[in-house]
């Protein structure tokens, strides 16, 4: 999926700009238009519904790529979320069904103001269901509600999800690398500053609007360790939440690249050699972990943790073996560490944690391309049910 992210696109810069045939046909047409405007009694919506497809690498572990399409709502514009109505799409094309029997249902789940169409327009957010309204194998937002027994509810789970990303050209390089080379090596990259330093801010910037506008949960943005790469964070948010946050976030990242001509990869290891992966550090916390003393809870909670390790691997993204080498700010993916402050980790107790005797734990082993949603429910299923 990387190289059809990678293929090259039209750009939409200079198609408007200095094309005077089409502004004089739009002239014409708009004594038109403003008849058609007059006419129009109802408000029209067009609402982006974005799901999750079903691409699969080796070992059956999903890409995780977003879908969408839009469909156009004429008077009935719903109030809420739930309130739109259920959709379907070809299966087939998307890595979700057979091509004889290829219709998936997308049920509404989330919704939030699409800032790139402005308002009233929307993003609807779905899961996937199969024919006969039972949940598509790829909808794993539906295990975490299956979870959300009472004790665990009472728990109140918070995530903050660390998005790292990657900026490619459309020749395939990392967007900003010399041509033909290298930039220096790692070291001034990472929350730095200047045109040497920083590449595709103008999108960056764009992309933290964007989310701004749509109301997700966004906690902040920096420059990361190899120059093109980027992270923003989400939350902290309860786990349904921070997923529906994420994905969003992800599909507008796609979506604005469009415009800069930039090609966003969730790839864990874009670059080979003396590089930095690209993760998404999960940031973890239950009521008993915030409250006084709950540094006990956090420990409990990394003892469990330690046991469960290669189940939680298995899951944790495609490719993430080429990112987990003990290198680079990552543990070893056969070796389970935690400690404070220490970015070595597979767990790491953040100081200011570790100094308040209470808060959170970040889990650095996911990858940039997990499922933030499988991520959030076996951080929930190892701590709070075995
Ligand atoms: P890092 O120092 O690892 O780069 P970041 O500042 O990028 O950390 O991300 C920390 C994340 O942790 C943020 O998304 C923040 O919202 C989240 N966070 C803060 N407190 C909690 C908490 N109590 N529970 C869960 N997540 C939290
Ligand atoms: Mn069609
Ligand atoms: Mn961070
Ligand atoms: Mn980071
Ligand atoms: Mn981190």
């Amino acid at each position: 999926l990387l190289s059809s992210r990678l293929a090259a696109r039209p750009t939409v810069a200079g198609f408007f700009g200095k094309n005077n045939e089409l502004h004089s046909s739009l002239k014409v047409t708009r004594s038109t238009q403003r008849q058609v405007h007059s006419l129009q009694v109802n408000a029209v919506q067009k609402a982006e519904y974005v799901w999750t497809d079903g691409q699969e690498g080796q070992k059956g572990i999903r890409f995780n790529e977003m879908r969408s399409k839009t469909k156009v709502i004429q008077n009935d514009i719903p109030a809420g979320s739930l309130d739109f109505p259920e959709w379907s799409f070809d299966g087939s094309s998307t890595g979700q069904a057979e091509g004889r029997f290829s219709d998936c249902i997308l049920k509404p789940v989330f919704s939030c103001p699409d800032p790139i169409r402005g308002n009233p327009h929307v993003f609807v957010l779905c899961e996937v269901l199969n024919p006969d309204g039972t949940p598509h194998e790829t909808n794993t937002r539906r295990l975490i509600e299956n979870i959300l027994s009472r004790d665990i509810l009472e728990e109140e789970t918070l995530f903050g999800f660390e998005q790292e990303y990657t900026m490619f050209n459309k020749a395939g390089k990392v967007y900003g690398w010399p041509e033909g080379g290298f930039p220096h090596p790692q070291g001034p990259f990472y929350c730095g500053v200047g045109l040497e330093a920083v590449y595709g801010r103008p999108l960056v910037e764009a992309h933290l609007d964007a989310c701004i506008k749509a109301g997700l949960k966004i906690s902040g943005i920096n420059a990361e360790v190899m120059p093109g790469q980027w992270e923003f964070q989400i939350g902290p948010a309860g786990p349904l939440e921070v997923g529906d946050h994420v994905m969003i976030a992800r599909w507008l990242l796609h979506r604005l690249g469009e415009d800069f001509g930039i090609t966003v990869t969730f790839e864990p290891k874009p670059m080979e050699g003396d590089w930095n992966g690209a993760g998404a550090h999960t940031n973890y916390s239950t009521k008993s972990m915030r409250k006084d003393g709950g540094i006990k809870a956090i420990e409990a909670a990394i003892e469990k943790l330690s046991k469960r390790h290669s189940e939680h691997i298995q899951q944790y993204g495609l490719g993430n073996e080429r990112r987990l080498t003990g290198k680079h700010e990552t543990a070893n993916i056969n070796t389970f560490k935690s400690g404070v402050a220490d970015r070595g980790a597979s767990i790491r107790i953040p100081l200011p944690v570790s100094l308040a005797g209470k808060g959170y734990l970040e889990d650095r082993r996911p990858a940039a391309n997990v499922d933030p949603y499988v991520v959030a429910r076996m951080l929930i299923e190892t701590t709070l049910k075995y």
